[in-house]
């Protein structure tokens, strides 16, 4: 007998819904006109179904709910943040907790202590902010993933992963004390939502050890990325998410962290590190950047729904639901045809948009046309991860960088699998029309990261 098929579904149920407003195709024009063209500034209302970001979009569960109104509200010594502190070292593993009021807020510290002039940050790919301060810092990054994370049809399983040659070289060319860490992010975000294996993990520990070199590690994802460790790499199937974001941890110094991620909140980050002399400094810094060292610009209920959002990220039932539900999406718009990067990532659907409009040159702005026409559709809100976000260099030249991708970031626990038919059907409607997509012009563009703020026009 055939095999009967098991279906698997949300590991919860809905307690409370929020309505959602639809929109006319006239009115979505007139919003997109005035947004100019950037999916940033279409204000929420105008917006169906919002897979601008995962980032603080996530749907707290009633646990965390009931935790918000155990919000001790001290200025110091809140008994939240004692809570988080105590999380944070049994489900993460490190030491020493600096709270931030999100993940960018601990980047400032953290690079602000580690970086000098001259410095150069190697990293697994950069992601915006985390570059952007270690630039401001004074320092260089340098990029030292594999090749494949930059092929978007490259089906390799680990594309997270550092290239070991790449790091020696530029240990050669400037020499270690110069590169005072290598950051590593978990679930490389501008790759594609990529995982780095534990296997490659391991080697880079070995190898920095060698030289005295730290590891920084975003762990913005962190166990969507231990999922795909569990999922794909070999021994690693026994093992728990919990399990495996403590090793993936073990192997680094220290950490910046954008709760609003995996974390399952709507606002919060944190530092987190092993070295005291390092914990000493954050706390002292922080104090000028984001509040006292026990809240660091959060609320004491913030911090309270923070540790319990930590302890839910990292269950089996939910991770397996939350990356599934990616899954589901981007098989959906690969049986439509629609080119996406591959291997499907933990945290949304990537859009080639090289390929999607091979008739729009770069410096038209391929990603950023295609997010526009995706929301004219059915109001579905992605984002421009390509030229617009790669920005500038300091001496003011444009990155062009090889990726040039749409996202469709999913909320965790926001959207059900209906939702996900919607967004691939009205995905597959625009690739139809594709050849009548034009490109754009950028008439407004800020200094610093640029795609938040920038508007554009239609090319005619
Ligand atoms: C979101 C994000 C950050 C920055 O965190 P914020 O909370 O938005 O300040 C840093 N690194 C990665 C990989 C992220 O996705």
């Amino acid at each position: 007998m055939e095999k009967r098929k098991r279906s698997w579904a949300e590991p919860y149920k809905m307690k409370m819904v929020e309505l959602l407003k639809m929109t006319t195709l006239a009115q979505r024009k007139k919003a997109l006109q005035e947004a100019g063209y950037n999916t940033f500034l279409i204000h929420s209302d105008d917006v169906y179904i919002d897979l601008l970001t995962d980032s603080g979009t996530s749907a707290m569960s009633d646990r965390q709910w009931a935790g918000m109104m155990l919000g001790d509200e001290a200025y110091a010594g809140s008994r939240n943040f004692f809570h988080l502190e105590k999380v944070v070292q049994e489900v993460y593993g490190y030491s020493y907790l600096v709270p931030t009021h999100q993940g960018r807020g601990a980047e400032n510290i953290l690079s602000r202590i580690l970086i000098r002039k001259g410095d150069i940050i190697p990293g697994n790919m950069y992601f915006t902010t985390t570059r952007l301060h270690q630039e401001l810092a004074g320092g260089k990054f340098e990029d030292i993933i594999i090749d494949e994370a930059h092929d978007p049809e490259n089906e390799f399983p680990f594309k997270g992963n550092v290239d070991l040659s790449k790091l020696e070289k530029l240990i050669n060319k400037y020499g270690a004390a110069r590169i005072p860490y290598v950051s590593i992010a978990t679930s490389v975000n501008m790759a594609g939502g990529q995982p780095i294996s534990m296997a490659n993990l391991k080697e880079l520990r070995a190898f920095t050890k060698k030289h005295k070199i730290r590891i920084i590690h975003d762990m913005t994802r962190v166990a969507e990325n231990a999922f795909f460790i569990q999922q794909k790499e070999k021994g690693y199937d026994k093992k728990s998410i919990r399990e495996i974001v403590r090793e993936i941890n073990s192997y680094t110094d220290g950490a910046t962290m954008s709760a609003k991620k995996d974390a399952l909140v709507n606002i919060g980050g944190f530092l987190a590190v092993n070295d005291w002399d390092i914990f000493e400094e954050a706390r002292n810094m922080v104090v000028v950047y984001e509040g006292l060292h026990t809240y660091g610009g959060l609320a004491g209920r913030d911090m309270e729904a923070m540790a319990i959002g930590i302890e839910e990220s990292v269950s089996k039932d939910h991770i397996k639901a939350r990356v599934g539900q990616v899954l589901y999406l981007g098989n959906k718009m690969l049986n439509y045809g629609i080119p996406i990067v591959k291997p499907i990532g933990g945290h949304g659907v990537f859009v080639n948009a090289k390929k999607f409009l091979p008739h729009i040159p770069q410096e038209n702005f391929p990603a950023q046309a295609l997010a526009a026409e995706l929301y004219l559709d059915a109001g579905v809100r992605t984002m421009e991860r390509g030229i617009v976000s790669a920005g500038r260099k300091p001496n003011g030249e444009n990155y062009f960088p090889k990726l040039e991708l749409v996202r469709f970031t999913i909320p965790r626990r926001v959207y059900t699998q209906a939702h996900m038919d919607v967004i691939a059907e009205s995905a597959a409607i625009v690739y139809d029309r594709r050849k009548k997509i034009k490109g754009l012009k950028m008439v407004y563009e800020p200094k610093y990261l640029r795609f938040f703020q920038a508007k554009f026009e239609k090319l005619q």
